[in-house]
């Protein structure tokens, strides 16, 4: 079995390449991103990696390189390949399957609050992309069976997407959450494709920072396009 997801097919545009890693997939960085992109048969040297702080930050980006707080990038450029890490976070690939413009994003509930979802969209739209040629991809992430958060996570949400839990504890959608907001941006349902798995049950394919704590490794993941 492959140590990483090729996610490539899930977008109707040729030479585009997505990838995904596995927790069977070596972790370690610096390392670990050259030998995906390798493996997606994308250049290493066009490498875009974000430092990410949990932020709402979206940052368009023309050269590779390192990022600072930064949560979000957003391309026009063909020779860069895009990067994120996540471990239970919520990753985003965007693909405009006309313009060719694609995105990562990082999505916590800390980063939905400071509106990184908003910004990664209206940052795409900037580039020129139109509503019915983006193509979003969602990524493995912690679900609502695992996801309990305290009172204080819980109030900045609406009550749609919270389940009781016991005590003060709620379960959280934060999956659902994402859907709404991208569908009141203007992107069509069908146009958005979310890979249901929860990154905390299936301890034997991914990492899970809830699951795991600090020793927790990270998954990537990558966008890019094929010479
Ligand atoms: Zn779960």
């Amino acid at each position: 079995m492959s140590s990483f997801l090729d996610l490539s097919h899930y977008f109707p545009v040729e030479n585009i390449r997505a990838g995904f890693s596995l927790r069977s997939f070596p972790f370690s960085p610096p390392r670990d991103r050259i030998e995906l992109a390798h493996q997606l048969q994308l250049n290493s040297e066009g490498l875009v990696l974000p430092e990410q702080v949990h932020s709402g930050n979206v940052k368009i980006i023309t050269n590779p390189g390192k990022y600072h707080d930064t949560d979000g990038v957003i391309t026009a450029e063909k020779s860069v390949v895009l990067s994120i890490q996540v471990a239970d976070c919520i990753p985003l690939f965007f693909v405009d399957s006309v313009n060719k413009n694609t995105g990562l994003i990082h999505a916590g509930w800390r980063g939905i609050t400071k509106n990184i979802i908003e910004n990664g969209v209206n940052k795409i739209y900037e580039l020129g992309t139109e509503k019915e040629s983006l193509h979003v991809l969602i990524g493995p992430s912690i679900r609502e069976c695992c996801y309990e958060v305290g009172p204080e996570v819980a109030k900045q949400f609406e009550e749609k997407n919270i389940r009781p839990g016991k005590g003060d504890r709620s379960f959280l959608d934060l999956l659902g959450v994402v859907e709404n907001k991208l569908i009141s941006l203007g992107i069509p349902q069908k146009q958005i494709t979310m890979m249901i798995e929860c990154t905390q049950c299936r301890a034997e394919t991914y990492h899970s920072y809830r699951r795991d704590g600090e020793k927790s490794g990270r998954m990537i993941a990558m966008l890019g396009w094929r010479n």
